[in-house]
């Protein structure tokens, strides 16, 4: 089944063909036919398509919208040059799309229809960035694709809904959660999914034996607990401005301080908000940049005070993190990096887990460095206690198996 798996920005969308089905799931066969993205949806789009392996193709075109945008990447799909194995736009079976909150009415992934829609609208309170754009994408596949291809819904928050009432819940007035639903959702719950799934396939443990600290560091960052294969708690939490320190978010800080600092500033709350979200993280503290690379390279070749500042701070905070979720769980058998900069920032790695050997957490200097680039690997020390991995992340694998499921009433778990 050729599966077109989006995920829709504001002025971005996001995609990859994926041919999938329950036998190639089985034999981890799945095929990555295509993928790129547009930016600046609204004006003159700008887009970068890739086929299989071949070399990106890249240009600009007028997008009013996200419709707009992805009837030109169909036709493109379609047509004779792209390279995409594909015979005509028919051949699209299903899409599936990635939705930032499902709030505590899904709980898994979903085939939309109506229903599901007006549920994804119902929760654009909690998430006002993303939901509708999320719509947007869902809107614009109905009306390229048609309505007699299915769509899936894969939530951000799924995964996490198995947290306990001691993790989730803040401590606040209980009736505004009863009036409310303020309390912890968590996000990146597809990709802590998969690196939990790719943990066992890796190590051949079960399920029950999954109890690992996933770490996904890209620009948004969070941890998470993960205990006999469920989220038992995670960093990110009414918002995914609670938790780690990020690009351009804060993470945890007293909430004290959006009042004294609106006083201060002159500032509305929702503009201090909008401060710890997008002025914030390792751009607020480095005062150059949200770009854990470029921080690298500023601290390495110019000694810079507060691009170091902004990578120890980084690196305390996801490290604090990790000595909590070792307390909440008593214990894990593993460590797992992914996203951006787990994935590719071998010394963030290396001062995260700094002087964590007490509790049996040991990074091997040699392989950690030589762990590079989107490549899976073991980085722990031979006296490690705990394992360590590198995982790249693969949501648009999972989102595409999930679609397949849904609609082949196969089951998706959790
Ligand atoms: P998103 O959360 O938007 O998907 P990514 O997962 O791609 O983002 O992560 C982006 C972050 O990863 C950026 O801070 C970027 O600097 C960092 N990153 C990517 N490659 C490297 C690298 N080789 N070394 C250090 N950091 C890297």
């Amino acid at each position: 089944m050729n599966v077109l798996v989006l995920n829709s920005g504001s002025s971005t969308l996001k995609f990859q063909l994926v041919r999938t089905d329950a036998e190639r799931m089985r034999e981890n066969t799945d095929l990555k036919l295509a993928r790129g993205e547009f930016e600046r949806i609204g004006g003159e789009a700008v887009y970068s398509f890739r086929a299989g392996d071949r070399p990106a193709v890249r240009g600009t075109v007028a997008a009013r919208d996200h419709r707009a945008a992805l009837d030109f990447l169909i036709t493109w799909m379609a047509g004779p040059d792209s390279g995409v194995d594909l015979d005509t736009v028919g051949s699209i079976e299903a899409v599936g799309h990635r939705v930032a909150h499902g709030g505590e009415r899904f709980r898994a992934s979903v085939r939309i229809d109506d229903e599901v829609q007006r549920g994804i609208e119902d929760f654009i309170d909690l998430a006002p960035l993303h939901n509708p754009s999320n719509l947007k994408g869902i809107a614009a596949a109905r009306s390229v694709l048609g309505a007699g291809v299915p769509q899936v819904a894969v939530f951000d928050t799924a995964f996490h809904q198995t947290l306990p009432e001691r993790a989730h819940l803040y401590a606040i007035p209980y009736q505004l959660y009863r009036r409310h639903r303020v309390r912890r959702y968590g996000f990146h719950g597809t990709s802590y999914r998969y690196v939990s799934w790719r943990y066992r396939q890796l190590t051949g443990r079960t399920r029950e034996q999954t109890r690992i600290i996933a770490l996904h560091l890209g620009n948004g960052c969070s941890a998470c607990a993960i205990d006999g294969g469920n989220s038992v708690d995670t960093s990110m939490g009414f918002t995914p401005l609670e938790g780690l320190v990020m690009g351009t978010r804060s993470g945890d800080l007293d909430p004290a301080i959006l009042d004294y600092v609106a006083n201060k500033e002159g500032l509305a709350l929702n503009e201090v908000e909008r401060l710890l979200n997008t002025q914030s993280g390792l751009l607020g503290v480095s005062g150059l940049t949200n770009d854990m690379r470029e921080l690298l390279a500023e601290a390495e070749e110019h000694d810079d005070r507060r691009a170091k500042l902004a990578i120890e701070l980084f690196a305390y905070r996801v490290r604090k993190y990790v000595g909590a979720y070792l307390a909440a769980m008593g214990g894990a058998d593993a460590i797992v990096f992914t996203g951006g900069i787990g994935e590719n920032a071998a010394p963030v790695r290396a001062r995260i887990l700094d002087r964590l050997d007490w509790l049996g957490i040991a990074l091997d200097a040699e392989k950690n460095g030589r762990t590079t680039h989107g490549v899976e690997g073991r980085v722990d020390a031979a006296a490690s206690r705990v394992e360590v991995w590198v995982i790249p992340t693969d949501e648009e694998l999972l989102i595409a198996r999930d679609t397949v499921r849904v609609i082949s009433g196969l089951e998706t778990r959790y």
